[in-house]
């Protein structure tokens, strides 16, 4: 129970407890505060950015090598997660490592990038000729001209399964949930107590936490977040191979194109299917409430054609799909920082399709940052560097 004897006052407000609010729930409850998180939906929905059965998730991140001390902070969090997640031995891994084999043109941004970072940061990685691969993995076409780059630690993280372990520490330590709530406003009267406006009524906090994806702008419109939403099908493929026994033992992949696309696919997983999606491309949502989960015929065509001129396959069927948000920033880099007024906000947005990943280290610097500490790393994350 809060100090402040009023059941509506909490400690801290996580607004959101999707990928990243739902870790920032869990560090904030560790901490000691009394925390109470917001949702328009429930745990791990599927109207936001964290569904979709998987994250891939790698080290020599060929976005920036600044990421990389984040990151391998956020190995160590996951794994610490997954030991207590995994209570018994049938349960599913949280993070699986089977690899991740990055193609592209040598000259381009992901294979300059993965050498980048893994030669600054001596991250493990293993060169492989267009012949080495198409060896070692007969089932993908290599493009002429074209390399590739293996992490032996990357791969993929089981979404939904991650926000459920991380809302179940939460709980564990207190924190509570209020699902299917909106929040309209923050407000404060003082600068000091934040009012937290919502379709359940009001509640006061001393921090507050805005992890609202999506939404970010619809929590903090005084900002105006520079930021482009993003309609991105993911799609699970079942496919007859020219050669069966591929299908086991098959890293997670990422192309490069060199018309300046690019594509992702991880292993086939519970039998649903192989899970393609563009990282490219996108439709732009002008209107978050009228999103739709139908079919793209389109996003869907593109999928097709890279399927074809990268695999070699006799057949190939689409057996499920699922439409996710890119929140997209004007350089594809996060937004983490405080509120420049109200000083006991802290926010993270802007995730650009790549922040799944990051999101217990995330949570827990959005902790941090309420206690006041100094972490150089997310310098580069600030909103100030979008000001003219
Ligand atoms: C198709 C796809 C593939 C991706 N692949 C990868 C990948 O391979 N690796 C990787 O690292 N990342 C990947 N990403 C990106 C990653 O999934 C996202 O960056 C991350 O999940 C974003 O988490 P979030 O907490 O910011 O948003 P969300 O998980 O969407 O959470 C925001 C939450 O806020 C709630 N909310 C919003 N407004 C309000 C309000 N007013 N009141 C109350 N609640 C509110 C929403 O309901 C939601 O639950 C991918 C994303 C997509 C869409």
């Amino acid at each position: 129970m809060p100090e402040n004897q009023n059941q509506n006052h909490f400690d801290c407000i996580v607004i959101g407890f999707g990928g990243v609010g739902s870790a920032a729930m869990r560090y904030a409850a560790m901490s000691g505060r009394s925390v109470l998180g917001i949702d328009s939906h429930g745990p791990a929905h599927t109207h936001g950015s964290s569904h979709g059965q998987t994250r891939v998730i790698r080290k020599a991140y060929f976005e920036h090598p600044n990421y990389v001390p984040m990151l391998q902070e956020s190995y160590d969090l996951w794994d610490e997660l997954n030991r207590r997640h995994r209570t018994r031995p049938e349960t599913k891994e949280l993070l699986t490592r089977c690899g991740i084999l990055q193609i592209g043109p040598p000259e381009g941004q992901v294979i300059t990038g993965v050498l980048k970072s893994a030669e600054t940061h001596s991250l493990s990685v293993e060169r492989f000729t267009r012949e080495q691969i198409m060896r070692r993995l007969p089932i993908l076409k290599v493009p002429e001209n074209h390399e590739g780059v293996f992490e032996p630690d990357g791969g993929f993280l089981r979404v939904e399964l991650c926000i459920a372990a991380f809302l179940k520490q939460a709980i564990h330590h207190g924190a509570e949930l209020l699902s299917n709530t909106t929040v309209s406003q923050i407000s404060s009267d003082d600068n000091a107590l934040m009012n937290v406006h919502t379709s359940a009524g009001e509640f006061t906090a001393d921090q507050i936490i805005v992890s609202a994806g999506a939404w970010a702008n619809q929590v903090l419109p005084d900002l105006e977040l520079p930021l482009t939403v993003l309609a991105k099908q993911q799609h699970w493929y079942q496919i007859d191979r020219v050669d069966n026994k591929l299908v086991n033992e098959f890293p997670c992949t990422f192309f490069e194109r060199a018309d300046g696309s690019s594509f992702y696919v991880t292993p086939e997983l519970d039998t649903i299917g192989m899970k393609v999606c563009e990282h490219s491309g996108g439709d732009e949502v002008h209107d978050l409430e009228q999103f739709s989960n139908e079919l793209n015929d389109g996003q869907k065509e593109r999928i097709d054609q890279f399927l074809a001129e990268s695999f070699l396959f006799t057949k190939s069927r689409l057996v499920h799909h699922s439409m996710c948000k890119y929140t997209m920033t004007p350089d594809s880099h996060f937004i983490v920082d405080r509120h420049p007024v109200y000083q006991q906000v802290v926010f993270a947005a802007g995730f650009s399709g790549h922040g799944f990943k990051f999101a217990p280290v995330i949570g827990k610097r959005l902790v941090g940052m309420l206690d006041g500490e100094q972490d150089d790393r997310f310098d580069f994350l600030t909103l100030r560097r979008f000001d003219d």
